[in-house]
């Protein structure tokens, strides 16, 4: 039995003040969190990060940053590598947000190189796969999803591919408050779970795949109940310490 996991993408939101305020909160919830059973995590804003190792060593909410350089280090002005994040005690990074593809124009690739500089500096990536509405509505859904995880399993060996964490997050779901049903995640997730096994059978296994897009605390046991769907990467819910203690909850 995989154990569940919840992570909280804090996005761009954030004030040293709030963050202590929520981040109190979080641990004041998750202290006698069994840890065989689910993990909790935030990923933040850099500039957070000392804050999160400050308040966070030696609680059960581990923490990550939401995005990584795929180079070690150098003349690569505003970018955060991936030792800096270990550094700061991180154990998580998300790769390939949805918002990181579009806005940045991240391609599979560089997402799959992303994941390997996490790996490289003993992070755990959360690599974030999802289709568009137009790709849904045209039954590319599963098309999609594959092609982004193919990039990441052509670069990584086999060992590499069991530490990783899996997002499967439908573009049109996030932060829009329409939520994938339960059944059609667990499809996506079945497909993407297949597509682990067709590599290694022990990946398949091992690899946490969570759902994301307007995972709410209504709607978070049913989504998590399904046999492949690990838990959670949690946008706008998590920035309230009672909605993200709930789905937690759930998981
Ligand atoms: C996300 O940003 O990864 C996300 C899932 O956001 P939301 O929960 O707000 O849809």
């Amino acid at each position: 039995m995989r154990p569940k996991l919840v992570v909280g993408n804090w996005k761009m939101n954030g004030s040293r003040a709030n963050n202590a305020t929520l981040l109190a909160g979080i641990v004041a919830g998750v202290a006698g969190l069994d840890a065989a059973k689910a993990a909790c995590a935030v990923c933040v804003p850099a500039p957070y990060l000392q804050q999160c190792a400050d308040t966070l060593t030696g609680t059960q909410l581990a923490w990550g940053g939401q995005d990584v350089s795929k180079h070690a280090s150098g003349a690569y002005t505003g970018e955060v590598a991936a030792s800096m994040l270990a550094d700061f005690g991180c154990r998580y990074v998300i790769v390939g947000h949805s918002e990181r593809r579009a806005y940045h124009g991240e391609s599979d690739q560089l997402v799959a190189q992303k994941a390997q500089a996490a790996l490289g500096a003993g992070l755990i990536p959360i690599v974030c796969v999802g289709e568009t509405l137009d790709e849904r509505e045209a039954g590319q859904t599963n098309a999609v999803v594959t092609r982004q995880l193919t990039a990441v399993l052509e670069l990584l060996d086999d060992a590499a591919i069991e530490r990783i964490v899996v997002a499967y997050e439908p573009v049109w779901a996030i932060g829009t408050g329409k939520t994938a049903t339960p059944v059609m995640a667990q499809e996506v997730h079945a497909q993407l779970r297949g597509q682990l096994r067709e590599r290694s059978a022990q990946a398949a296994e091992k690899v946490a795949i969570l759902y994301g897009g307007s995972m709410k605390p209504d709607n978070a046991l049913e989504l998590m109940a399904q046999g492949d769907i690990d838990g959670g990467l949690i946008g706008g819910a998590a920035l309230k310490a009672a909605d993200f203690l709930a789905i937690i909850a759930a998981a």
